[in-house]
């Protein structure tokens, strides 16, 4: 661990460590640059409202596509962006450009489209987030109301009067509310009742092992079931296989999202869907 590593301070001499402290700060300068040199990118993986499997809406995935190494997973960039308090500038970025997005798609005409955005437990923990959401919705001129905001249950480990305050300020804005990777974090039943979530995602984890595995199977269920409750729509992240999606389908879930449907998108390839759809008989 950190401490007695810490009491044996050679370890942070060797090769390795230099190499691997040396990489970061490589990464770390490149990730400085990559939104002015307009390196990050949005893909967009939809999700469908079931049984009908139409396409009501997309996940805006941020990539960084690095001038060396190609393509670098949010998974490993994002993380990078939150030590160094990058992720506010690229958090930024994000909404931006879903907004400058979506005020594309309506200029086209096409059939409208809800678009969820994660947001980091940094950046909502920024003093007045929501006005600051509110800004960047007045200042793109699109609506709140066709957007929604992902948050980790993680981001909400101690959930205070001022989270309860903002989460109140963005509904009221019209935004959509939902908690991400929900099950994996440190969240208790409580806060589903004191936020205004209007969305639970059910965790890839939960749903990669059904329908065979009893305890993933009970805690799919559960959440289906208490979210119907609680008047909560349900979308169940990385669904991969038929059989995952029919035992979701038969518990009624609504929205699924997950490869079995479609990878991550560029826009384009959303468009081109969107126009399919508006001309597919209803
Ligand atoms: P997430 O928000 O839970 O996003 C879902 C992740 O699961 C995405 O990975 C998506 O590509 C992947 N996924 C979707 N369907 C399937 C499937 O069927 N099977 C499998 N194996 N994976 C699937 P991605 O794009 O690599 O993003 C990873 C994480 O990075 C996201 O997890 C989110 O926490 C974070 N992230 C991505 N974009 C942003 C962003 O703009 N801002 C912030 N703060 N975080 C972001
Ligand atoms: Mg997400
Ligand atoms: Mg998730
Ligand atoms: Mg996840």
């Amino acid at each position: 661990d950190a401490k007695s590593a810490g009491r044996n301070d050679f370890r942070f001499f060797t090769p390795d460590m230099n190499n691997r402290a040396y990489a970061r700060l490589m990464l770390e300068n490149a990730l400085r640059h990559a939104l002015e040199r307009e390196e990050l990118e949005l893909d967009y993986q939809p999700q469908w409202a079931m049984p009908g499997q139409r396409l009501i809406g997309v996940e805006a995935l941020v990539r960084w596509n690095h001038p060396e190494r190609g393509r670098i997973s949010p998974a490993e960039f994002i993380p990078l962006a939150e030590e160094t308090g990058l992720i506010q500038s690229i958090g930024d970025w994000v909404l931006h450009e879903a907004c400058r997005q979506q005020a594309a798609w309506q200029a086209a005409g096409l059939p409208p489209l809800t678009i969820a955005v994660n947001i980091s437990a940094l950046q909502f923990r920024r003093a007045d987030f929501a006005g600051h959401v509110r800004q960047v919705f007045a200042d793109s001129g699109v609506s709140p109301s066709h957007f929604e905001l992902e948050i980790t249950e993680s981001a909400l480990m101690q959930p205070s009067v001022e989270t309860e305050a903002q989460f109140a300020s963005l509904r009221k804005l019209g935004l959509g509310l939902a908690l991400d990777d929900f099950g994996t974090g440190y969240s208790s039943l409580s806060y589903l009742k004191r936020l205004p979530l209007t969305r639970l995602k059910i965790d890839r984890s939960f749903v990669r092992d059904l329908p065979g595995d009893p305890e993933d199977a009970a805690i799919a269920t559960a959440t289906l079931s208490i979210a119907r409750d609680l008047g909560l729509e349900v979308v169940a992240e990385g669904v991969e296989t038929e059989a995952q999606r029919d035992f979701l389908l038969e518990r009624q879930c609504a929205v699924m999202q997950g490869y079995l449907f479609s990878r991550p998108l560029p826009a384009t390839a959303i468009t081109e869907l969107l126009a399919s759809q508006a001309h597919a008989p209803a």
